[in-house]
């Protein structure tokens, strides 16, 4: 059988609408053989992920997707075969929940000085025992018809320097990747081009991740073109990193991303599981 893997997807853990068993199983109807769940900053959905994977035949690799600071700017750090009892990596998740809790709160006084009330009550009902993130509050937002789409709740309240826009200072770049390295995972620098970052910066951004022991980089992402898979491909090639694929699936309302749906990594790109020693089990 072809393997399809798909290195990151988000379940109710985090901002992800289906839950880790939704999620596996969808994963398996569109040919994943083997998935990553990467929730934002918690390894919670992985149990149960695990489980349903065990039960359907596909592959589960743990993982994460870390918040990172860098320079003031928050990059995502995909963290892919870690090991979710590491006790470094679970500290961190769990101060990483606080400082979401913390965040959450502020982002709703600023709301609510807008005139937007109820929005910490909302959050902390949709996220559940996940955890909270800016598009709970895009959800909220637009349940209340304050916006009219996702993006729009992003580029009014949410986006950086926006009306409800709590800065944040997240962990630094390279204690991020040493959580996942030290949990004996690869660190992997998510959507790289997301982060809009001229040439020079995106160099600098990926020696500071080299130094800090990250190993790959995305080159296919649900939403990539051929361009920009080429674009990315010629900086791993670079930068002597191996190339990861991952849709980035939250929502299956969402048509343009789809589990398992992504362009395939150029062969001239060393692939990131050929660094994961435990794929075939
Ligand atoms: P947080 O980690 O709480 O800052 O939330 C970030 C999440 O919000 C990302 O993982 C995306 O799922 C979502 N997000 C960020 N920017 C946008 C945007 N412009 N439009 C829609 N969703 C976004
Ligand atoms: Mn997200
Ligand atoms: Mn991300
Ligand atoms: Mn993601």
């Amino acid at each position: 059988m072809t393997e399809n893997y798909d290195l990151h997807c988000h379940s109710t853990a985090s901002d992800g609408a289906l839950s880790p068993t939704e999620l596996v199983r969808r994963a398996h109807e569109h040919g994943v053989t083997s998935l990553a769940l990467t929730d934002h900053d918690t390894v919670s959905g992985i149990s149960e992920a695990q489980r349903e994977a065990k039960a359907t035949g596909i592959h589960l690799i743990p993982g994460i997707e870390l918040s990172a600071s860098w320079q003031n700017k928050c990059f995502h750090i995909v963290g892919l075969g870690i090991n979710p009892d590491y006790p470094p990596l679970r500290e961190a998740t769990f101060n990483l929940q606080v400082m979401r809790m913390e965040r959450a709160e502020k982002i709703a006084e600023k709301l609510e000085k807008k005139r937007i009330p109820g929005a910490l009550e909302a959050v902390k009902k949709a996220a559940g025992e996940g955890m909270i993130t800016r598009s709970h509050f895009a959800d909220f937002l637009l349940s209340q018809f304050h916006v009219s789409t996702q993006q729009e709740a992003f580029d009014r309240y949410l986006g950086a320097g926006k009306a409800a826009f709590v800065s944040t200072t997240w962990s630094d770049l390279e204690l991020a990747v040493n959580w996942i390295t030290g949990s004996g995972g690869v660190a992997v620098l998510a959507h790289p081009l997301r982060y809009k970052l001229t040439a020079s910066w995106m160099k600098r951004l990926l020696t500071a991740f080299k130094q800090a022991g990250g190993l790959g980089i995305e080159v296919v992402t649900g939403r990539y073109n051929a361009d920009e898979i080429r674009t990315v491909a010629a900086y791993a090639t670079r930068f002597e990193l191996a190339g990861s694929v991952g849709s980035d699936f939250h929502n299956p309302a969402n048509p343009w991303v789809e589990l398992g749906r992504l362009g395939t990594l150029p062969e001239s790109i060393n692939p990131v599981w050929n660094l994961l020693s435990n794929v075939q089990e």
